[in-house]
């Protein structure tokens, strides 16, 4: 099969399935383009995948495949070792491209086709709490009355996972449903600007434009991104002017609210006040519990009430991460067939707050160890033998390497250039401390609670 169908099926995919599953079950396959005319084949990087892509998603593939290609029946899946880079860090093996790179980006993808609408993205999967109430009624009465309602523009705002795409997809949903003739345009304010640019390069903005100009309701997602693009914001304002001006309805999200949204020119700024801006804010302990029922009710997996608040006890920074936590049981229960126990979950969790933490440098946990055992900053950069110092450098290692996504390469030039196997063994000489001494992992604990992540 060529690359380029292969590319096809997959961006169709994309367009099906949440983001998270994509990126967790489909980002890592690789094609093997040698394989037969009725065959998908596809290199994965273990067995665990195969197995679970074989189980849950050879048929969706399948049936993606089949409205490119008829002539497709089969889809086989093969462990590549050879390949199996996925978990190596990739600036520790800088001679050897990961693999990640030749993988086929959606984004890149769906580019000259305009995304539509994800059908999973409905106000009945909403799940309603006293942080998105106001927003989700703001919601489902401009897709019953688009343009009709005080809320022209509705703005969406609030922090990353906490529902605004599902929200402003849900809007277009239930308006298609209501009003199967009006015509609803969805966009990401980066594929806009993509767009945008190569119609300049086309010469051909004026059909770009028209596609939006002549929408009855336009969803533009993450309107942050405009900051700093002054002609993207130019034509984009012209655009909100004129679908303004004949009652057309706007619906538009950010990561915070109107006035203090930067490099965003003013006479936007003041348009998107004109009508309604209200926020999600993140949920409370009982939202997150019903959301992950909701979630894992629709997956079919059954989760006990005391590890429904387990998980959203510890998991509490935003919903997609939530989900992510479902997806990775629903991986772990379907595979080893066991039950879901708290020693599971916390196995599952360990994986999941890493994703999130990356924003906490290296420079700040080293201070902070310094700070709780008292000793110098600069000694446990240094060179410094002395084995209390020591001790505080493997633990600083160590805790760079729980709550930061960075590599032992990278760890290890922070503390006076070491390398990375220097970390590697200061991870394994704390593990095993922690093991026979109660002391250190009380002690890793304040200090990542210190850090406030
Ligand atoms: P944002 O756009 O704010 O970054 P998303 O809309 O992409 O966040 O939400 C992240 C994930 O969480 C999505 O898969 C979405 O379906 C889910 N989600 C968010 N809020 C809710 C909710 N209130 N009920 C059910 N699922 C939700
Ligand atoms: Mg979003």
């Amino acid at each position: 099969m060529h690359t380029s169908i292969w590319q096809n099926i997959l961006s169709s995919i994309s367009q099906e399935i949440d983001a998270h599953r994509f990126e967790t079950w489909f980002r890592p396959l690789v094609l093997n383009n040698t394989s037969k005319p009725d065959t998908i084949s596809l290199y994965v990087p273990n067995q665990f995948i195969a197995d679970f892509l074989d189980q849950h998603y050879k048929n969706l593939i399948l049936s993606h495949a089949q409205s490119f290609s008829s002539d497709i029946t089969s889809i086989e899946f093969t462990v590549n070792t050879l390949k199996n880079q996925f978990f190596i860090e990739t600036d520790d093996i800088s001679q050897n491209k990961p693999i990640t790179t030749v993988l086929h980006n959606p984004s890149e993808l769906t580019i000259s086709s305009y995304p539509q609408l994800n059908k999973r993205f409905t106000l009945s999967s909403f799940v309603v709490g006293p942080n998105n109430q106001f927003a989700r009624s703001a919601a489902l009465a401009v897709s019953e009355s688009p343009g009709k309602t005080k809320f022209n523009p509705l703005l969406i705002y609030g922090g990353v996972g906490l529902g605004k795409t599902h929200l402003l997809q849900s809007i277009g949903n239930n308006c298609l449903a209501c009003h199967p003739d009006k015509k609803v345009t969805y966009i990401t304010s980066e594929e806009f600007y993509l767009n945008f640019i190569d119609a300049i390069k086309n010469n051909n903005t004026k059909e770009f434009t028209a596609r939006f100009r002549s929408s009855d309701l336009l969803l533009m997602d993450d309107v942050q991104f405009f900051a700093g693009k002054e002609s993207t914001q130019e034509e984009f304002f012209y655009i909100f002017n004129t679908l303004y001006q004949n009652g057309k309805q706007i619906v538009l999200t950010s990561d915070l609210p109107p006035n203090s949204l930067k490099g965003l020119q003013d006479r936007l700024i003041s348009r998107f006040q004109w009508g309604l801006a209200v926020d999600i804010q993140p949920p409370d302990l009982e939202i997150r519990v019903a959301i992950l029922k909701k979630k894992a009710e629709e997956d079919n997996l059954s989760i006990p009430q005391d590890i429904l608040y387990y998980i959203a006890e510890n998991v509490s920074s935003n919903i997609r991460e939530l989900e992510g936590v479902v997806i990775r049981l629903l991986a772990f229960a379907s595979i080893t067939k066991s039950d879901i126990t708290i020693d599971l979950i916390k196995n599952v969790l360990k994986g999941t707050t890493k994703v999130e933490k990356v924003r906490v440098s290296i420079d700040k946990i080293i201070e902070k160890v310094a700070d709780y055992y008292k000793v110098p900053v600069n000694n446990i950069r240094e060179k410094n033998r002395r084995k209390e110092v020591a001790l505080c450098r493997q633990i600083a290692m160590y805790i760079s390497k729980e709550v930061t996504n960075n590599s032992l390469k990278t760890i290890g030039l922070n503390f006076g250039g070491r390398d990375h196997s220097t970390v590697i063994h200061a991870i394994q000489q704390i593990e095993s401390l922690k093991t026979s001494d109660s002391y250190i992992s009380k002690d890793i604990q304040e200090i990542i609670s210190s850090l406030n992540l």
